[in-house]
């Protein structure tokens, strides 16, 4: 069956610098009937910077219901239309799921071209696991919610991501201590691909005391990349397991251990890094 429906495309912009902008997303821009965008000013030099000159009208969270529909009629009417957003990979902490959730209902062609993301750029070059992650986006904004929420992801042993704004960076910081640990090991990843790009890589205490010295290095975006929790042995069973977390509530680690030794005829050492891990993730 022909269909003659247009195609959503979901095109990815520069995080920062903007030659990261793919040939492909340029054309794709150059030759729709139009684009979406989340703030048509904020787009609007990137554009003119290569001589893109296609419509633009603006797509954003508060009129995101009402320009869902009309975007999708006009997509059944035989019109492409592009989603762009401020930075980055739309959809990502920006503007659009609404959009894509009824164009694929609708049955309409949906592309995506990708780009910049800051979750992956930081990633990649964080020195952390990448063959896991989980990417929490923006942690809640009051302290108790904040620690709460961070609270949940506290067992995860895969790499944690998250984006924090400028005015919150610290604060974010210190419940990220207080309650994975000040000695959890961290990179911050700030104004990614830009004139001032930073990598901090140490643990969140000795980053939390150079970001208290240095107010000039609060400014700017952010990515925070946590290192997960330690692996719990998965050979030990369950059983011991438990045990051993009991007796650790009872008695001081390396009592805990030599009694849980005893007991199960596990070796010290192997609980011992069990109890350590435990600890942390209590
Ligand atoms: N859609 C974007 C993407 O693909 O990464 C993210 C949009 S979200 C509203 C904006 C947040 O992403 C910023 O507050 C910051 O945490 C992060 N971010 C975006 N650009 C960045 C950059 N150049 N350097 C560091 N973090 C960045």
């Amino acid at each position: 069956m022909i269909n003659h429906t247009g195609t959503l495309y979901c095109v990815a912009t520069p995080i920062g610098n903007l030659a990261d902008f793919s040939a492909r997303a340029i054309e794709t821009l150059k030759t729709v009937d139009v684009i979406a965008a989340e703030d048509t000013r904020h787009s609007q030099p990137l554009l003119a910077h290569y001589a893109i000159s296609t419509p633009m009208f603006a797509y954003h969270e508060h009129n995101e219901s009402e320009q869902t529909t009309s975007i999708i009629k006009q997509l059944l009417a035989g019109k492409n239309i592009a989603l762009i957003s401020d930075a980055g990979t739309p959809l990502i902490n920006d503007p659009g799921y609404q959009l894509i959730k009824q164009a694929r209902a609708a049955q309409i062609n949906v592309v995506p071209i990708p780009g910049a993301c800051a979750i992956i750029t930081a990633l990649q070059v964080s020195g952390l696991p990448t063959d896991r992650f989980y990417f929490a986006g923006f942690p809640p904004t009051k302290e108790i919610a904040r620690q709460n929420f961070l609270t949940e992801l506290k067992p995860m042993t895969c790499t944690l991501i998250f984006y924090e704004a400028p005015h919150r960076i610290l604060d974010c910081l210190q419940s990220m201590s207080v309650v994975f640990g000040s000695d959890r090991k961290a990179v911050i990843g700030r104004e990614l691909t830009k004139k001032f790009e930073t990598f901090y890589n140490d643990s969140l205490e000795n980053i939390i005391n150079y970001f208290s010295a240095h107010a000039e290095q609060q400014r700017g975006e952010f990515v925070v990349l946590i290192h997960g929790a330690p692996e719990i042995n998965a050979e030990i069973g369950s059983e011991i397991q438990a045990m051993l977390k009991i007796l650790l509530q009872e008695l001081p680690l390396t009592q805990a251990v030599k009694l849980a030794a005893q007991i199960s005829g596990i070796k010290k050492n192997t609980l011992y890094d069990l109890a350590l891990a435990l600890q942390k993730t209590e």
